[in-house]
């Protein structure tokens, strides 16, 4: 384990694990942990210096600690640095990684990045949020869904197009929340991860200024698949670490638990569950990791990236039902916090790209290697 990894292990101890009763009960974010973290430089190493240490490997780390305490603070939190903030350092002028970096790798600032919308999912090159010409400025106009941090959001990337344009006429534009137009919805009730607040975001005629363009105008789909791939990436890694919290907590559990008078890790059936569980695990954490390092190399990763987050989506979901399942009754209660796991690891089989989505990515590119 590295330096880097125990750290941020033990400030996630102290900040986020006596406040996740409270924030899942509440469907609150854990602003103390992403600020004690962006206070020792830890919460950001994605972003380049002076914000991080420009190292997916570590933010990959970062996120895999983050998914073994609470996956709902780290899908907000990566939404923020992970997501906005790298979409920032990618493409932003010098200015604009000057406004809004500091903020986020403090975490005194939140952000999030809200390309779907209620009529637009999968088929994302379909955004009917439209941008268009007005004076010196822009007019941007539509509305998103299920955005993670919307409600708690200081600034949003949000995906436009100019009206009538194909793949070429993408552009990502930053919006603040102080901005006269711009309004987000309640926060859903959601199945899991609930201490990640989400909601609708209108974007009724708001008027941007230049300067809150991201990159090269009618780029902005061609950007957007590239954080889908590092997305695809880091979040896989809060499932590794869900994994990681089910297999130790089974392991402890099945030592612990006695029927028939024996220790119910003493039944092959029992050993059966705890050998698939070690084996997914080590599997999905191998893998991880090796896709990890080729993104800090520069690599494309694009068929990887779907790989990852399609198989390990699945393997994680597999690996909270069968801690359930091996916990008996006391698995299907709260105190054990594996039907947390199985609650927040479906929604990394649905976001930044459904298993079905990657399983198509994966089909082409294999044929097209293979055939
Ligand atoms: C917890 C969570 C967090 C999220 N956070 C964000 C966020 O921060 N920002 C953001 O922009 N979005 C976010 N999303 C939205 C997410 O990216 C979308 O839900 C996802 O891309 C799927 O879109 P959809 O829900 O409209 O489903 P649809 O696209 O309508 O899909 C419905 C079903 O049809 C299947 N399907 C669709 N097209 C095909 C096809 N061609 N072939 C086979 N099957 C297909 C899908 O796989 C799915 O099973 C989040 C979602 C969740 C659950």
């Amino acid at each position: 384990m590295s330096e880097f990894k125990e750290t941020a292990g033990k400030v996630l101890d102290q900040y986020l694990v006596p406040n996740i009763e409270r924030d899942e009960g509440q469907g609150t974010f854990c602003f103390e942990a992403q600020k004690e973290l962006g206070k020792l430089g830890l919460l950001a190493p994605l972003l380049p210096e002076p914000w991080g240490i420009d190292n997916v490997y570590y933010q990959t780390e970062l996120a895999e600690e983050m998914g073994y305490r609470c996956c709902g603070f780290g899908t907000s939190s990566l939404a923020s640095t992970a997501l906005f903030g790298a979409n920032i350092a990618r493409h932003g002028t010098k200015e604009q990684k000057e406004k809004y970096l500091p903020g986020i790798s403090s975490g005194e600032k939140i952000g999030c990045w809200a390309l779907t919308e209620p009529q637009v999912g999968s088929d994302a090159l379909s955004v009917k949020t439209t941008i268009s010409k007005d004076g010196d400025g822009y007019i941007v106009k539509g509305s998103k869904t299920f955005i993670t941090n919307a409600p708690i959001s200081d600034y949003f990337l949000v995906m436009a197009r100019f009206e009538g344009e194909g793949i070429d006429g993408g552009v990502a534009v930053i919006l603040e929340k102080e901005m006269a137009g711009l309004s987000t919805g309640n926060p859903f009730e959601k199945m899991g991860n609930k201490s990640s607040p989400m909601s609708e975001i209108f974007i009724d005629n708001v008027k941007v200024s230049q300067d809150h363009i991201l990159g090269e105008l009618g780029k902005g789909f061609y950007d957007m698949k590239n954080s889908l791939d590092i997305e695809r990436v880091v979040y896989s890694a809060l499932s590794v670490g869900i994994m990681r919290f089910c297999l130790e907590t089974s392991i402890k559990y099945s030592a612990e638990r006695k029927q028939f008078g024996k220790p119910i890790n003493s039944f092959q059936m029992i050993q059966d569950k705890i050998a698939k569980m070690a084996s997914s695990y080590e599997v999905c954490t191998s893998y991880l990791y090796t896709i990890a390092e080729k993104m800090q190399k520069g690599e494309n990763i694009n068929r990887e990236a779907a790989i990852t987050k399609y198989f390990i989506g699945k393997e994680a979901f597999d690996v909270a039902n069968e801690a359930i399942q091996l916990h008996g009754g006391y698995g299907y209660m709260k105190e054990y916090n594996v039907e947390r796991a199985l609650r927040d690891t479906k929604a990394l089989e649905i976001g930044a790209g459904t298993s079905e989505i990657q399983k198509l990515i994966i089909a082409k590119q294999a044929i097209k290697n293979w055939l």
